[in-house]
């Protein structure tokens, strides 16, 4: 057993919702689960915290849940959604904070190589303007070691590119994918705990339905499943009475157990 936490810092889709410019029922709705900041999620385990991904949102996601160290983070692909808080982590890399190090990032080299030319910068020895994140890019192919932990890259697809999610133990996280190949179906045998991307029910040429993820969390069968990367076209509470038990939308802040060691 190693008894952890993941905390869901965003479970919106790449606009966030509400949506700018909006007129939609979700996106005014009264409901603080129909709030949803960029996806991002945060796992902490025996004084550890590491992020997968971060977002736009990154700078209030982490003043709401009050991060004030970070060990990594884990990127899972360089679209926007995803990547634009790299900058937003600067006060988590000084070195009071990390106690001398460089914040390690990991990603897969075409991830890192997306981080590279959009944070040119702050990869860039002679910057002179200072304020910099104090990063180090790691490039990752299969498993690997971080901290006591033993990290799995999961290969999922989105829409035309093949992108990862991460298994940790009994917990996985999978956003943005359009499938999950039969491969990467056999990596999360016995997970208990599993984040996949729901978008709304219409179809979508790089992200799965709501219809779509119901088949892929059958085919995983793990105790808890919960839906993110979620549009303006699902209302929380709405949606939620229509999914079977088991199965539930995620919303910025949830908190769930999972365990590292499984
Ligand atoms: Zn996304
Ligand atoms: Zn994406």
């Amino acid at each position: 057993m190693k008894p952890a936490t993941v905390t869901v810092l965003g479970s919106g889709t790449s606009m966030g919702v509400p949506t700018i410019g909006c007129g939609c029922a979700v996106c005014h709705s009264a409901d603080p689960r129909d709030r949803r900041t960029r996806p991002s999620v945060m796992i902490e385990w025996d004084g550890h915290r590491i992020l997968i991904d971060s977002g736009p949102d990154f700078r209030e996601q982490a003043i709401r849940e009050q991060i004030t160290r970070l060990d990594a983070v884990l990127y899972t692909h360089g679209h926007a959604d995803h990547i634009l808080g790299l900058d937003d982590l600067r006060p988590l890399t000084y070195p009071r904070v990390t106690g001398g190090g460089r914040l390690p990032l990991y990603a897969r080299a075409e991830t890192a190589n997306v981080i590279r030319s959009v944070f040119k910068y702050v990869f860039d020895d002679d910057y002179k303007y200072g304020g910099l994140a104090k990063v180090e890019l790691h490039e990752i192919g299969g498993p690997f070691q971080l901290l006591d932990l033993q990290v799995i890259p999961v290969p999922v697809i989105h829409g035309e590119t093949e992108i990862i999610g991460y298994r940790i133990g009994d917990f996985a996280y999978l956003t943005d994918f359009s499938a999950v190949p039969d491969e990467s179906m056999r990596m999360l045998k016995g997970v208990q705990v599993v984040f996949l991307d729901a978008l709304r029910h219409e179809p979508h040429p790089t992200h799965s339905t709501v219809e779509n993820s119901l088949q892929v969390a059958a085919r995983i069968g793990a105790g808890q499943t919960y839906f993110t990367h979620i549009s303006h076209d699902l209302a929380h509470e709405a949606t939620n009475q229509t999914l079977p038990p088991g199965v539930r939308l995620a919303y910025d802040g949830l908190r769930v157990a999972i365990d590292l060691e499984a």
